[in-house]
């Protein structure tokens, strides 16, 4: 083919793959047009996903009419003018590319008033193409509204999640923005119900309840590094680190609840995840993740926000001393308020009392209180795809050494219990008989608006497990039962971090998570000491699985040297 210049119809369409990649992208383009043009409200509702419909309301300065087709031009912005500027970027946009390409993925509507002029606009779009401009009134303010999203695109209609997925990325925009932003009043409906309201009162505070929960805001700790005495003796970049930060057993499984902000703009960085956990080292357990929100001011020469289209992205020019910054921030803030014997408590290695081990190991029972452990049934009447063990001893706190008819068994402990609960929840679930334990009193389960989207579509699902919850009204759950094998855990957080997974996944592996959260859960930790009779139940119960030689995730849990091996091994 010979080199020629493309369509115009065929670069938009590829610059906009890069800006709008999923539903979740439009909102934050939206909301950051918002917020740049000094709204105090703004309202996201979106429809099926965002794919059906998104609508932005705002109350900022508005667009003139004049210059309102030029909004959908690209490279048409009013926030910078020349390449200067972009050393010194005060606005969350810059680029002049959100609303063009947006218009090239989707049909738009965009109503309008700046206040000054008879009347306000109203625009809409298709494909790029202006197709009605007329006087419309408004308060100053702009609204638009995205429909049919990626229409034009089948092939990103085909790679995007289910409703719920795109539904809770959008969630997480709208939350990470009303962190970003207390001063901000937000709202969010999904699917015309309100999922997040923050009250706009200025106070970061005030933000983390409304998104994450009283529960979880009553444990987070102020970061300023004003504060601190090592502002005195930092080096020469005027780095400012406020925020807060949660006690280590708020800790969660994923990094999703870390977020950054930069001269207040929302992004993702390895650089800060760590250092905010290096300054948590030793306080968490591992494979835990804080749960913090940080805002670091610097001058803007110091940092380049022009490395990425969907601008989440940055580049410090002096990275390890922002590092620092941060990570010295957070520890102090940690190490000055927390209670040292909380410091104690979390950093000394999991052990679980006796009763409790006993329980988990025997369990199924119903009511706790009165479960007494049972010997397991004799092995020889099982039918059995591994052989008959002998327990021999524990190593490590982690492995079971066990002898065979023809060898050395080592058992991942973890791994384990982790198959035996497995099969347990599988296998109830399949039969349609949950072993349920009812609360003596419904408790509530609050979640973020973030899980509330997978929440609201997962429910039937979930009660096929045991876990009974209906919705009470705000983003409130009341819980009457919870799968037996759940029960004596915290069965609260486990289904928050459950949902939290769920956010990934294709809803056709949703079964197969849900299972596998419940199974992990409570299952006997690696370093944590077994007895005698704790190590030959687990064995006699692995013997019953399925498949006893692979955890849920597909880990061996048992690892075996058979005689000839150790015999070539000996030189025998
Ligand atoms: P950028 O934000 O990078 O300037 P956009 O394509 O997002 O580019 O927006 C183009 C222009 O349209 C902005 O520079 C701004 O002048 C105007 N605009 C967009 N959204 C709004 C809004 N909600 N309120 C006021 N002006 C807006
Ligand atoms: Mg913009």
């Amino acid at each position: 083919m010979p080199i020629k210049v493309l369509d115009k119809e065929t670069v938009d369409q590829i610059a906009a793959g890069e800006v709008v990649e999923r539903p979740a992208s439009v909102v934050k383009e939206l909301v950051e047009n918002a917020i740049d043009a000094g709204s105090t409200q703004i309202g996201v509702e979106i429809r099926g996903g965002g794919i059906q419909s998104i609508k932005v309301t705002d109350n900022g300065v508005g667009i003139p009419s004049g210059e309102v087709e030029l909004a959908f031009q690209r490279h048409a912005t009013s926030k910078i003018s020349s390449p200067k500027d972009l050393l010194n970027i005060g606005s969350l946009g810059f680029r002049g590319e959100a609303l063009p390409s947006i218009a090239a993925v989707a049909d738009v509507e965009l109503i309008t008033y700046a206040g000054g002029e008879k009347s306000g606009t109203c625009i809409s779009l298709e494909g790029g193409v202006v197709t009605q401009k007329k006087g419309q009134s408004r308060t100053p303010g702009t609204t638009i509204t995205v429909r049919n999203l990626f229409k034009r695109v089948p092939a990103r209609l085909k790679f995007l999640k289910s409703v719920s997925t795109e539904s809770s990325h959008i969630a997480n925009v709208a939350s990470q923005y009303a962190l970003a932003y207390p001063e901000v009043g937000f709202s969010l409906a999904v699917d015309g119900k309100e999922t997040l309201k923050t009250s706009g009162k200025g106070n970061l505070l005030d933000a983390i309840i409304d998104v994450y929960g009283v529960a979880t805001a009553s444990k987070m700790m102020s970061v300023d590094s004003t504060q601190q005495s090592w502002t005195a003796v930092r080096g020469n970049l005027d780095i400012h680190v406020m925020g807060m930060v949660g006690v280590p057993e708020l800790g969660r499984a994923g990094r999703g609840y870390l977020s950054f902000f930069v001269n207040r703009r929302w992004v993702t960085s390895r650089t800060l995840a760590y250092a905010v956990e290096e300054a948590y080292s030793g306080l968490l357990m591992t494979g835990r993740h804080p749960v913090a929100v940080v805002n670091i001011a610097l001058p803007p020469d110091e940092v380049d926000v022009n490395i990425h289209p969907a601008k989440s992205e940055v580049k410090f020019h002096n990275e390890g001393e922002v590092f620092r910054a941060v990570q010295r921030a957070v520890r102090q803030s940690l190490t000055s308020q927390m209670p040292v014997r909380q410091v104690e408590e979390v950093a000394a290695p999991y052990k679980a009392t006796p009763s409790y081990q006993l329980e988990q190991l025997w369990g199924t029972a119903t009511d706790s209180a009165k479960a007494t452990p049972k010997r397991a049934e004799s092995p020889s009447t099982l039918i059995s795809t591994l052989p008959v063990l002998r327990v021999v001893g524990q190593v490590m706190n982690a492995y079971i050494v066990a002898e065979g008819p023809d060898g050395l068994y080592l058992i991942d402990q973890h791994a384990a219990h982790e198959r035996v609960r497995y099969d347990r929840v599988r296998r109830q679930r399949e039969a349609k008989k949950p072993e349920v334990q009812g609360l003596l009193e419904p408790a509530t389960f609050e979640v973020t608006p973030r899980q509330d989207a997978i929440m609201k579509s997962c429910l039937e699902q979930l009660s096929d497990f045991g876990f009974g919850a209906e919705s009470f009204g705000d983003r409130t759950y009341l819980v009457r039962t919870v799968p037996a094998i759940a029960a004596g855990d915290d069965w609260s957080l486990m289904f928050k971090e459950l949902l939290d997974a769920l956010a990934g996944e294709e809803r056709s592996k949703w079964e197969e998570r849900i299972t596998a959260s419940i199974a992990c859960h409570g299952a006997i930790k690696s370093g944590q000491v077994l007895s005698e009779e704790e190590m030959q139940s687990l064995v006699r119960q692995l013997e019953q699985t399925d498949n006893p030689h692979t955890c849920p995730h597909g880990r061996p849990t048992i690892i075996k040297l058979n005689a000839a091996q150790l015999e070539r091994e000996f030189g025998r």
